[in-house]
C-alpha cells in the first residue's frame, strides 16, 4: 500500500494510503468508480462529483455516450478541476463505452467523438456496452467490432477492451472465455450473487472486474427496506454489499454519484479491501438466515434448470424478484424492476410472468419442487404497476 499525495496548486496537500486494484493489463484502480449517469444535470453538478471524487481516494471514472451530456460535462470538469491542481496520483483512469453493432467508420467517428467530448488523446479502456446478446458477441469479436477496437489499438487510441453485460449466464461466459477481453463489468449484488462465478472466472483469466452499481442495482441499497436494515445490523446493508465484494476481490465497485455526499461510504471504505471480519460475517449469515426463514421452502435457487419455457418466461429472473420481495420486503425496488420488464431493449427481460400459459412443462425440471406456474401468479399480482422508463436509452 503506497502514500498517495493529492495535491492542490494552492496551500492544500492531503495525504491518504492509496489501494489501487489490478485491472487486466491497464492501469490500476481505485476499490470504487465514479460513475458519472447520475451528475447529468450541469457541468457543476459533475465537477462537484468528480472534485469529491478525487478526495475519496477514486481514481477510476467510467462513462458513455448513451449517458447523454455525461462525457461533455465530464470533460469540462477534468479540465477545471486540472487548473486546481486537484489530482490522482498518476491521473485519471477512464473507462468509456460503445454501443455494439455500429459500422466500422461509424464506430471510427463514434470513439473519436468520445476523446474529443473528453479531451483526452486515448482512453484507458473501452467497453462493449451492453453486450447482452450472441450477435453482440460476435460483433465484438469476429465483426465490425473486431475490426474497430484492432484499429483503435494501432492507432494508439484506446488501451484494453472490454465489456458491460447484463445478458445471460451462458452469454459472458462465452465471452470470457473468448479470451478477447481485458475486462467486464456485470450485476454483482450481496443479495443475488448468481454472477460471483463469473465474477471469479474473469479474475482467474487476469481480467478486471467492476461491479455494475452494488447500490441501486443491488436492490436500492442506498433507501434500504427497514427489514433489510434490521437483517444487516449493526452494519448498514449498503456497507456491507461493498464490503462483501470488495472481500471477493472484485476489482472496483461503480458508485454512480449525483451529490458529493453520495460519495461519503466510498470515502470510509477506500482501503477498507481486507477479508470479512466476524462481524461482518455474522450480519451477512444473519441476512441470508433471514430471508430463508421468511421464503420457507419456497426459495428459488437460481439454478436454470426449469428453463426453456415454451412462452418464453424468464422464470428465474421473476422469482428472484420474489425472492427479494418475500426475503428482504424489497417492495419498491422489485416494483421498479418487475415493471421494466418490456420497455429497457435488450438491456433487461421482456415476456412478463402473465405469460404463463400453466402448461406445467416447468414444474418437474425444477429440482426443488418449487410449484412455478403459481409462485409467478403470485408475483405478477404483487407487483404488476404502471410502466416505468430506464434511467437512460
Ligand atoms: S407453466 Fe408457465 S412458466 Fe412453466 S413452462 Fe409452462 S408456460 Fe412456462
Ligand atoms: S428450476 Fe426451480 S430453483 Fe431452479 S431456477 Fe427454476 S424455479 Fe428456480
Amino acid at each position: 500500500m503506497k502514500k498517495l499525495s493529492i495535491q492542490t496548486n494552492s496551500t492544500r496537500r492531503i495525504q491518504i494510503k492509496e489501494v489501487r486494484r489490478t485491472f487486466g493489463n491497464g492501469r490500476k484502480v481505485s476499490l470504487f468508480t465514479l460513475g458519472t449517469m447520475r451528475a447529468l444535470a450541469s457541468e457543476a453538478q459533475m465537477y462537484a462529483v468528480l472534485k469529491e471524487a478525487c478526495l475519496a481516494g477514486i481514481n477510476h471514472i467510467e462513462t458513455a455516450p448513451a449517458y447523454g451530456p455525461a462525457e461533455s460535462f465530464l470533460g469540462k470538469a477534468l479540465e477545471r478541476l486540472r487548473k486546481t491542481g486537484l489530482q490522482p496520483k498518476g491521473g485519471w483512469v477512464i473507462t468509456s463505452k460503445l454501443l455494439p453493432g455500429v459500422g466500422l467508420h461509424e464506430g471510427k467517428q463514434q470513439l473519436k467523438s468520445i476523446l474529443k467530448r473528453i479531451g483526452i488523446k486515448r482512453v484507458d479502456n473501452l467497453a462493449v456496452h451492453g453486450l447482452n446478446r450472441a450477435d453482440h458477441l460476435d460483433w465484438a469479436i469476429k465483426g465490425d467490432g473486431a475490426d474497430l477496437f484492432q484499429w483503435a489499438k494501432d492507432k494508439g487510441l484506446i488501451g484494453q477492451i472490454g465489456f458491460s453485460s447484463h445478458g445471460s449466464f451462458s452469454l459472458i461466459e462465452e465471452a470470457i472465455e473468448s479470451n478477447r477481453f481485458k475486462f467486464c463489468s456485470l450485476h454483482l449484488h450481496l443479495l443475488d450473487s448468481k454472477r460471483l462465478p463469473l465474477a471469479k472466472l474473469a479474475l482467474q483469466k487476469e481480467m478486471g472486474v467492476m461491479a455494475i452499481s452494488p447500490a441501486d442495482k443491488g436492490g436500492r441499497l442506498q433507501e434500504p427496506s427497514k427489514t433489510l436494515i434490521k437483517d444487516c445490523a449493526p452494519i448498514s446493508p449498503l456497507e456491507l454489499a461493498y464490503r462483501f465484494l470488495l472481500a471477493e476481490g472484485i476489482s472496483t465497485l461503480t458508485l454512480g454519484a449525483s451529490i458529493p455526499e453520495d460519495l461519503n461510504l466510498a470515502k470510509k471504505l477506500a482501503r477498507a479491501e481486507e477479508p470479512l471480519q466476524e462481524i461482518e460475517k455474522r450480519s451477512i449469515q444473519n441476512l441470508h438466515e433471514a430471508s430463508r426463514e421468511r421464503l420457507g421452502n419456497t426459495a428459488c435457487e437460481q439454478c436454470q434448470a426449469c428453463l426453456p419455457c415454451p412462452n418464453n418466461v424468464p422464470i428465474p429472473n421473476i422469482l428472484s424478484l420474489r425472492n427479494l420481495l418475500i426475503g428482504h420486503h424489497l417492495e419498491a425496488f422489485t416494483k421498479e424492476r418487475y415493471n421494466l420488464i418490456g420497455r429497457a431493449g435488450h438491456w433487461w427481460e421482456s415476456i412478463n410472468a402473465s405469460a404463463c400459459e400453466k402448461c406445467g412443462e416447468c414444474i418437474p425440471r425444477c429440482p426443488y419442487n418449487l410449484p412455478i406456474p403459481k409462485l409467478l401468479e403470485e408475483t405478477h399480482a404483487k407487483l404488476v404497476d404502471s410502466p416505468r422508463r430506464r434511467l437512460w436509452g
